[in-house]
Formats: C-alpha cells, sequence, structure tokens
C-alpha cells in the first residue's frame, strides 16, 4: 500500500509571483521534493483551487485588499504549519512603499480610472493577521532555504534560518566594504542567508531580507550622515523592502 505524502499548499496574496517562480526555478531538486511532498495547491502550475488541510502552508506576498484577511485566516485555519514565504510576506515588501506616498497620486499615476480601486491604508507583514511559525526571507526567496525548510518541519527538527547579518558571508566572500569607500549599504542591518550575492556582484545591500532583531539602525545612520549621504536616499532605501517593519518604522519616518 502507498503511504501517503504529507500535503503541502503554496498560496498566493497580492505579490508578483516572484516567490513561486523561485520554487519552480529549482527544476530537477523540485521533482523530487514532489516524491516527499504532496502539492495540492500552487497557482503558477495547478489550475484547480484546494481549500482543504494541509501539513504546510507557504503564503507569498501579502494583504493588500480586505477580501486577503479573510483569505489568509481560511489558509491559517486548515495549515498545521504556516510559512511567510518572501519579503512580501514577512513584512509587506514592495507593496509596503505606497505607505510612505501620497496614495492618490500613486493611484492615479498607475490606473486610468482608480474609482473602483479598493485597498486597505496599512501594508504589513502577515504576523499582522495570524500566527506565522516560520518566515523565508528574501525578495525573492532563496529557493534552496524553502526545500531545507520543508525537510525540517517535516522530520520535526528545528529549522536553521540565518540569524546574522549580511555582512558576515560578505566578509567571508572577500568583498571590498561599500562603508569603507563611504558607499551606503544595508548589510550590518539585513539577515544574511543570501550568500551576499549583491555584493559580490559589485553592488551594496537593498535589505531585501529585512532588519536583523538586533539591528542597530542608529549607529549606520550616523555613519551615512558622516559620509554624507543625503537622508532621502537612506529613507528611500530603508522604504524599499521593509519600511512599515517596527525596526525601520523608526528609522523612516522620523
Ligand atoms: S518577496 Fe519579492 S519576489 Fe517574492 S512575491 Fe514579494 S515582490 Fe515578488
Ligand atoms: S559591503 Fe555591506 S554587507 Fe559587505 S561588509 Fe560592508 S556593509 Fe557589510
Ligand atoms: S545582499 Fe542584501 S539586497 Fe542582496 S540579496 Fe542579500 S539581503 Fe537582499
Amino acid at each position: 500500500m502507498r503511504a501517503t505524502k504529507p500535503l503541502v499548499g503554496i498560496y498566493s496574496l497580492t505579490s508578483c509571483e516572484g516567490c513561486q517562480v523561485s520554487i519552480l526555478n529549482l527544476e530537477e531538486e523540485f521533482l523530487k521534493l514532489c516524491d516527499l511532498v504532496e502539492i495540492k495547491h500552487f497557482p503558477l502550475i495547478k489550475e484547480r483551487e484546494y481549500s482543504g488541510k494541509v501539513s504546510v502552508a507557504f503564503v507569498e506576498g501579502t494583504v493588500v485588499r480586505k477580501e486577503e484577511i479573510e483569505k489568509l485566516r481560511e489558509i491559517r485555519k486548515n495549515a498545521k504549519v504556516l510559512v511567510a514565504l518572501g519579503t512580501c510576506a514577512t513584512y509587506g515588501g514592495v507593496a509596503s512603499i505606497r505607505d510612505f506616498a501620497d496614495r492618490e497620486r500613486v493611484m492615479k499615476c498607475v490606473y486610468p480610472d482608480p474609482m473602483f480601486l479598493e485597498s486597505i491604508r496599512n501594508v504589513r507583514g502577515l504576523d499582522c493577521y495570524v500566527k506565522v511559525d516560520y518566515a523565508l526571507r528574501g525578495c525573492p526567496i532563496v529557493a534552496e532555504e524553502f526545500v531545507q525548510l520543508i525537510k525540517d518541519i517535516l522530520l520535526n527538527k528545528k529549522p536553521m534560518l540565518v540569524e546574522e547579518p549580511v555582512c558576515v558571508e560578505c566578509r567571508k566572500n572577500k568583498n571590498i566594504c561599500f562603508l569603507l569607500k563611504g558607499e551606503k549599504c544595508l548589510g550590518p542591518l539585513t539577515y544574511g542567508g543570501c550568500n551576499s550575492v549583491c555584493i559580490n556582484e559589485g553592488r551594496p545591500c537593498y535589505g531585501c531580507r529585512g532588519p536583523l532583531k538586533e539591528a542597530n539602525l542608529e549607529a549606520l545612520m550616523q555613519l551615512f550622515r558622516k559620509h554624507k549621504i543625503p537622508f532621502s536616499e537612506i529613507r528611500n532605501t530603508l522604504t524599499v523592502f521593509a519600511g512599515t517593519s517596527k525596526r525601520y518604522r523608526r528609522g523612516v519616518l522620523r
């Protein structure tokens, strides 16, 4: 008799769906994963919706429309474990930028007829609405972390998510530090796990994996001020991925 595989659902709220694409980009690894679990819901590849129980629900994107609150609560109710998939789900992500802009102006610029638009005022991470058990950070996620997390959850192992700043990986990769050159880099404030991919390619960290629990925002702001980096520029950088998170709000809004 065939053993029943654990059921997994990948759900999507308002997002660019890039985290789902990252999962598909696993290719062979994704097929191997399908031998271990049964993926019941995955909007990018499955037309039919599934609204039953799952062992693990991964939720990409965040709540931007009121009806998404109910959808999220339903997913939570049906899942033993709920994982925020990506930075939108963890911190609000790029959709939260508009909380720092003139909303009416943004709507007019983007939509020819914004009269019928309905969206909530404050865009936040999913933990504002439901209990989130784990968060896979990144915009997009690192797909290998996704695979590892599923395996750890199913084996009842404590997931080992990276809790150190990007700087740790950056130093291991022997990059020349942007801060030493007087340039802006959010590596010291940001969770690692991306292997400092941007810095390796010659670009500073923009903080896509979100603000570290122990982030010393004030110390980095002082350094930026010393390097005469305009506050408007710092503010814009902080608002890209996690501006509405508690840890950045203080630095962004003052
Ligand atoms: S975290 Fe980034 S890649 Fe993932 S859905 Fe949000 S915007 Fe897209
Ligand atoms: S370049 Fe950025 S990530 Fe790398 S060590 Fe310097 S501050 Fe940290
Ligand atoms: S270096 Fe920074 S911006 Fe680039 S992937 Fe890592 S956390 Fe994201």
